[in-house]
Protein backbone atom coordinates (compact mmCIF):
# COMPACT_ATOMS: atom_id res chain seq x y z
CA UNK A 1 0.00 0.00 0.00
CA UNK A 2 1.57 3.32 -0.85
CA UNK A 3 0.11 7.08 -1.76
CA UNK A 4 0.37 8.00 -5.52
CA UNK A 5 -0.71 11.34 -6.68
CA UNK A 6 -2.73 11.75 -3.23
CA UNK A 7 -4.72 8.29 -3.52
CA UNK A 8 -3.97 5.13 -2.03
CA UNK A 9 -3.02 2.74 -4.05
CA UNK A 10 -2.73 -1.29 -3.34
CA UNK A 11 -2.08 -4.55 -4.34
CA UNK A 12 -5.11 -6.86 -5.28
CA UNK A 13 -4.44 -8.65 -1.83
CA UNK A 14 -4.45 -5.57 0.22
CA UNK A 15 -9.02 -4.63 -0.78
CA UNK A 16 -8.19 -1.03 -1.44
CA UNK A 17 -10.43 0.44 -4.33
CA UNK A 18 -11.61 3.86 -5.13
CA UNK A 19 -15.46 4.36 -5.46
CA UNK A 20 -15.64 8.81 -5.99
CA UNK A 21 -18.03 10.88 -4.33
CA UNK A 22 -19.34 13.92 -5.89
CA UNK A 23 -19.44 15.40 -2.40
CA UNK A 24 -16.03 17.23 -2.16
CA UNK A 25 -14.89 20.74 -3.07
CA UNK A 26 -11.61 23.14 -2.97
CA UNK A 27 -8.30 21.80 -3.14
CA UNK A 28 -6.52 21.54 0.83
CA UNK A 29 -2.92 20.95 2.20
CA UNK A 30 -4.28 18.78 4.89
CA UNK A 31 -2.51 19.09 8.54
CA UNK A 32 -4.86 16.97 10.67
CA UNK A 33 -6.53 13.66 10.37
CA UNK A 34 -9.99 13.13 12.12
CA UNK A 35 -11.30 9.82 12.95
CA UNK A 36 -15.61 9.18 12.74
CA UNK A 37 -17.34 6.05 12.67
CA UNK A 38 -20.11 5.91 10.29
CA UNK A 39 -23.41 5.21 12.73
CA UNK A 40 -24.20 1.55 10.13
CA UNK A 41 -23.08 -1.69 10.14
CA UNK A 42 -22.22 -1.90 6.39
CA UNK A 43 -19.62 -0.58 4.27
CA UNK A 44 -22.25 -0.47 1.26
CA UNK A 45 -24.22 1.46 3.14
CA UNK A 46 -21.72 4.21 4.11
CA UNK A 47 -20.61 4.14 0.55
CA UNK A 48 -23.90 4.73 -0.97
CA UNK A 49 -24.67 7.21 1.16
CA UNK A 50 -21.38 9.42 0.20
CA UNK A 51 -22.33 9.03 -3.29
CA UNK A 52 -25.42 10.16 -3.11
CA UNK A 53 -25.44 14.26 -3.22
CA UNK A 54 -28.32 14.81 -1.12
CA UNK A 55 -25.93 13.87 1.49
CA UNK A 56 -23.67 16.52 1.12
CA UNK A 57 -21.00 14.12 2.86
CA UNK A 58 -18.44 12.47 1.82
CA UNK A 59 -14.88 11.18 3.49
CA UNK A 60 -11.79 10.93 1.73
CA UNK A 61 -11.87 6.76 3.19
CA UNK A 62 -14.17 4.27 4.86
CA UNK A 63 -12.49 1.56 6.41
CA UNK A 64 -15.11 -1.85 6.91
CA UNK A 65 -14.70 -3.94 9.82
CA UNK A 66 -12.59 -6.69 7.95
CA UNK A 67 -9.76 -4.04 6.91
CA UNK A 68 -11.40 -3.46 3.75
CA UNK A 69 -10.75 0.41 2.31
CA UNK A 70 -12.86 2.17 -0.27
CA UNK A 71 -11.32 5.69 -0.89
CA UNK A 72 -13.93 8.32 -2.07
CA UNK A 73 -12.16 11.66 -2.44
CA UNK A 74 -8.78 12.59 -3.13
CA UNK A 75 -6.55 13.52 -0.19
CA UNK A 76 -5.48 17.09 -1.56
CA UNK A 77 -9.63 17.45 -2.24
CA UNK A 78 -11.99 18.85 0.94
CA UNK A 79 -14.28 16.16 1.16
CA UNK A 80 -17.44 16.47 4.09
CA UNK A 81 -17.09 15.08 7.31
CA UNK A 82 -16.53 17.16 9.92
CA UNK A 83 -18.89 19.48 9.44
CA UNK A 84 -19.76 22.60 11.56
CA UNK A 85 -16.31 22.51 13.53
CA UNK A 86 -13.23 23.98 15.56
CA UNK A 87 -10.10 23.50 16.87
CA UNK A 88 -7.99 26.17 18.77
CA UNK A 89 -8.15 29.21 16.05
CA UNK A 90 -9.41 27.29 12.82
CA UNK A 91 -12.93 26.68 11.83
CA UNK A 92 -14.85 24.37 9.37
CA UNK A 93 -11.87 21.61 9.68
CA UNK A 94 -12.26 20.17 6.66
CA UNK A 95 -10.69 23.09 5.28
CA UNK A 96 -7.77 21.06 6.85
CA UNK A 97 -8.11 17.81 7.32
CA UNK A 98 -8.21 14.25 5.89
CA UNK A 99 -11.74 12.32 7.37
CA UNK A 100 -11.12 8.57 7.88
CA UNK A 101 -14.90 6.53 8.29
CA UNK A 102 -14.75 3.41 10.38
CA UNK A 103 -18.07 1.33 9.98
CA UNK A 104 -19.29 1.22 12.88
CA UNK A 105 -22.83 1.01 14.59
CA UNK A 106 -21.71 3.69 17.43
CA UNK A 107 -23.74 4.53 20.25
CA UNK A 108 -26.11 2.28 21.10
CA UNK A 109 -29.20 1.72 23.81
CA UNK A 110 -31.39 -1.06 24.58
CA UNK A 111 -34.62 -1.75 23.18
CA UNK A 112 -37.54 -2.87 24.69
CA UNK A 113 -36.67 -6.55 24.30
CA UNK A 114 -32.98 -5.97 26.01
CA UNK A 115 -31.50 -5.80 22.65
CA UNK A 116 -28.64 -3.23 21.65
CA UNK A 117 -29.22 -1.52 19.03
CA UNK A 118 -28.05 2.22 17.32
CA UNK A 119 -30.26 4.63 15.92
CA UNK A 120 -31.44 2.76 12.86
CA UNK A 121 -32.46 0.15 15.41
CA UNK A 122 -30.09 -2.45 13.72
CA UNK A 123 -29.40 -5.13 16.19
CA UNK A 124 -25.73 -5.03 17.60
CA UNK A 125 -24.88 -8.82 18.95
CA UNK A 126 -24.05 -8.28 22.46
CA UNK A 127 -20.52 -9.89 22.48
CA UNK A 128 -19.94 -6.66 19.50
CA UNK A 129 -20.64 -4.20 22.84
CA UNK A 130 -18.98 -2.80 25.50
CA UNK A 131 -20.29 -0.46 28.08
CA UNK A 132 -18.47 3.07 27.99
CA UNK A 133 -18.95 6.75 28.96
CA UNK A 134 -18.15 9.24 26.18
CA UNK A 135 -15.91 12.03 27.32
CA UNK A 136 -18.19 14.84 27.01
CA UNK A 137 -21.25 12.38 28.64
CA UNK A 138 -21.88 11.18 32.27
CA UNK A 139 -23.63 8.25 31.64
CA UNK A 140 -22.49 5.03 30.30
CA UNK A 141 -24.20 3.04 27.92
CA UNK A 142 -23.35 0.35 24.94
CA UNK A 143 -21.33 1.15 21.94
CA UNK A 144 -20.44 -0.66 19.35
CA UNK A 145 -16.40 -2.10 19.28
CA UNK A 146 -14.06 -1.90 16.80
CA UNK A 147 -12.13 -4.86 14.80
CA UNK A 148 -8.67 -5.60 15.32
CA UNK A 149 -8.57 -5.89 11.63
CA UNK A 150 -10.35 -2.30 11.01
CA UNK A 151 -7.93 -0.56 13.78
CA UNK A 152 -4.80 -2.07 12.62
CA UNK A 153 -5.85 -1.23 9.04
CA UNK A 154 -6.82 2.40 10.09
CA UNK A 155 -3.19 2.66 11.93
CA UNK A 156 -1.18 1.80 8.57
CA UNK A 157 -3.05 4.07 6.57
CA UNK A 158 -2.59 7.13 9.20
CA UNK A 159 1.03 6.11 9.19
CA UNK A 160 1.01 6.47 5.63
CA UNK A 161 -1.02 9.69 5.74
CA UNK A 162 1.93 11.21 8.07
CA UNK A 163 4.26 10.39 6.29
CA UNK A 164 3.23 12.32 3.19
CA UNK A 165 1.30 15.21 4.61
CA UNK A 166 2.45 15.75 8.38
CA UNK A 167 -0.06 15.96 10.51
CA UNK A 168 -0.47 19.11 12.96
CA UNK A 169 -2.34 16.43 15.22
CA UNK A 170 -5.03 13.63 15.21
CA UNK A 171 -8.15 14.12 16.84
CA UNK A 172 -11.63 12.56 16.65
CA UNK A 173 -14.82 14.48 15.57
CA UNK A 174 -15.83 14.88 19.06
CA UNK A 175 -12.93 16.63 19.92
CA UNK A 176 -13.81 19.22 16.66
CA UNK A 177 -17.43 18.90 17.27
CA UNK A 178 -17.95 18.55 20.68
CA UNK A 179 -21.67 18.86 21.92
CA UNK A 180 -22.81 18.16 18.14
CA UNK A 181 -20.57 14.57 17.72
CA UNK A 182 -19.60 11.76 20.26
CA UNK A 183 -17.79 9.61 17.18
CA UNK A 184 -15.65 8.10 17.37
CA UNK A 185 -16.56 7.11 20.78
CA UNK A 186 -14.90 5.73 23.80
CA UNK A 187 -14.05 2.55 22.61
CA UNK A 188 -11.68 3.95 19.63
CA UNK A 189 -8.07 4.34 21.23
CA UNK A 190 -8.15 8.02 19.91
CA UNK A 191 -4.66 8.32 22.29
CA UNK A 192 -2.73 5.64 21.72
CA UNK A 193 -3.53 5.74 17.95
CA UNK A 194 -2.49 9.26 17.56
CA UNK A 195 0.53 8.30 19.71
CA UNK A 196 1.21 5.50 17.17
CA UNK A 197 0.81 7.51 13.98
CA UNK A 198 2.45 11.17 15.15
CA UNK A 199 5.52 8.34 16.62
CA UNK A 200 6.15 6.19 14.12
CA UNK A 201 7.11 8.54 11.12
ZN1 LIG B 1 -18.11 12.08 12.28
Amino acid sequence: MKISNHMLVGLPEEKISYIASPNFSLEISPIYLIMHYTAGTTLSGAVSWFQNPDAQASAHIVIDRDGTIVQMVSFNRRAWHAGKSKWGSLESMNNYSIGIELVNAGKLRRNPAGQWVNWAKTVIPDDEVSVATHKAETGETGWHEYSNEQINMAIDVGVLLHNKYNFTDVLGHDDVSPGRKVDPGPLFPIDSFRSVILGRA
